[in-house]
């Protein structure tokens, strides 16, 4: 929170700035443009991700970027990088103090008890997708706005779930990845009753080597020593090769819940790689946690990652009913994407040289545009620069319409992948345009396969 003291200095510090108002101004550190060229790109992973979400049968909800800063204390924990370290905490005007959400799990929470979801349907399978905000070190495939596909099924223990959960998030990156580059790495974090065991024989072990660790390590095993065991720093590592690890603590129904998902995933025809060391960054998981990692990203090559969280929906205030989701980092699937698969197709450019085709030209547009897409540049060039824009643009064709053309009342259609070109008559111009494209799309899309 910031005190009266440092609002002060905030305040003085930047009313002095001195303006230049001839120079640039940038985008924050860690913010990036998604500009034009990348665009069609996130349309794309959009589309898939929603299409899945949709024949997995779950419903869509938009939330707000903004919560009460407890949703996320409470719901991620006060003691996580996320909360600690990471999130974008501020005083509004009103002195209440509200955070950008770093993660959509806990918003989707608070909205579903807020909102008595639950009890209108016993299982509720919700997705949401939008800009999360961490205050982190930004490199590739990491900012400090980024975005994340989400899905959560609340009401349900079935191990069916987190099996499904899982499916949802495999199949979604696999439509940019093959198999053979991305693992699901898979764990148990126990429940409310093995948990305590492990961590008291943790706790035992992490004293003998205290001295070892890393400085964030040490910290760890105060506050939530869980994160301990996934340190990738390679000292703590070796120190915690014999660590006490959760599989060798698991009560019965822990183990049962365990193997039913991975007899699940198995019917889903999805490896599996058990990873005992697998724990996340988030205090609400318990039970199954899994992360999947496409092998040739470098250093962040976690693409999803999830898990179930059944206390979560009571710490929220709600009923204690269970939980399980995952999130899918939308950068990180961007990177997967081969770049070619961004383009955005333009069916046709208008070219229109003299008053009277413009006339022309410009009353085409409306039909066109009920099935093609069309741009007609705004300035009269000479075709050479016009045929160099038709190809920076990559549209398939270019309509021409010149004094030749008006004086024989015949407009030409180049097609620009194959260079054929035909003259098409001005009686009827755009349907017989429309038709020409159309043909021309349909043979493209079947040798394409
Ligand atoms: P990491 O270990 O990479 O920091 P995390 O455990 O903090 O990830 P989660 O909170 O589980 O990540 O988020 C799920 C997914 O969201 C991650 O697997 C990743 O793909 C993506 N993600 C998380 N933080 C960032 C970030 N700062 N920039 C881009 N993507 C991110
Ligand atoms: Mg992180």
């Amino acid at each position: 929170m910031m005190s009266a003291k440092r609002r002060l200095i905030f305040k003085n510090k930047h009313h002095k700035q001195e303006i230049k108002v001839s120079q640039k101004i940038t985008a924050v550190r860690g913010f990036k443009d998604i500009l034009e060229q990348e665009a069609p790109g996130w349309r794309k992973i959009e589309d898939v991700a929603r299409t899945k979400f949709l024949r997995f049968g779950f419903k869509e909800i938009r939330l707000p970027l903004v919560e009460k800063n407890e949703v996320f204390t409470r719901g991620i924990g006060e003691h996580t990088d996320i909360v600690e370290k990471e999130m974008y905490t501020f005083l509004d005007r009103n002195d209440e103090l509200l955070s950008l959400r770093p993660e959509a799990t806990a918003g989707v929470i608070r909205a579903v008890v807020e909102h008595d979801l639950y009890k209108q349907h016993p299982v509720l399978k919700l997705f949401t997708f939008g800009p999360m905000f961490r205050r982190e070190r930004p490199q590739k495939g990491r900012l400090r706005q980024f975005h994340q596909f989400d899905a959560e099924v609340i009401g349900s223990a079935s191990p069916v779930a987190d099996a499904e959960i899982i499916c949802l998030a495999w199949q979604i990156i696999r439509e940019f990845v093959s198999q053979d580059r991305l693992n699901l790495e898979l764990n148990s974090l126990g429940c409310r009753l093995c948990r305590p065991i492990h961590r008291e024989n943790l706790l035992k072990y992490l004293e003998k080597i205290k001295e070892t660790l890393c400085d964030d390590c040490r910290r760890r095993a105060e506050t939530n020593p869980l994160r301990v065991l996934d340190c990738k720093n390679e000292h703590c590592k070796a120190a915690l090769k014999d660590a006490p690890l959760l599989k060798d603590y698991l009560c019965e129904d822990c183990v049962q819940h365990f193997s039913q998902v991975r007899d699940h995933l198995n019917q889903f025809n999805i490896p599996y790689i058990l990873n005992p060391h697998l724990v996340r960054g988030l205090d609400y998981y318990v039970k199954t946690t899994f992360e999947l990692v496409a092998t040739d990203l470098g250093a962040q090559a976690t693409v999803a990652a999830g898990g179930r969280y059944d206390g979560l929906v009571r710490d929220m205030g709600g009923d204690d009913i269970p939980g399980v989701g995952m999130a899918i980092g939308a950068e990180r699937l961007m990177m997967l994407m081969e770049e070619d698969a961004w383009e955005q197709a333009i069916d046709l450019y208008l070219i229109y040289m003299g008053e009277e085709a413009k006339r022309l030209a410009l009353s085409l547009l409306p039909p066109l545009r009920e099935t093609l897409s069309v741009y007609a540049p705004y300035e009269q060039k000479g075709l050479k620069a016009h045929m160099r824009m038709a190809d920076k643009l990559k549209a398939t064709a270019a309509l021409i319409i010149g004094d030749n053309e008006i004086a024989r009342k015949k407009a030409v259609l180049k097609h620009l992948v194959n260079h054929e070109q035909i003259e098409i008559s001005f009686n009827d111009l755009a349907q017989e345009i429309k038709q020409q494209l159309c043909a021309k799309k349909e043979t493209f899309n079947n040798t394409r396969g």
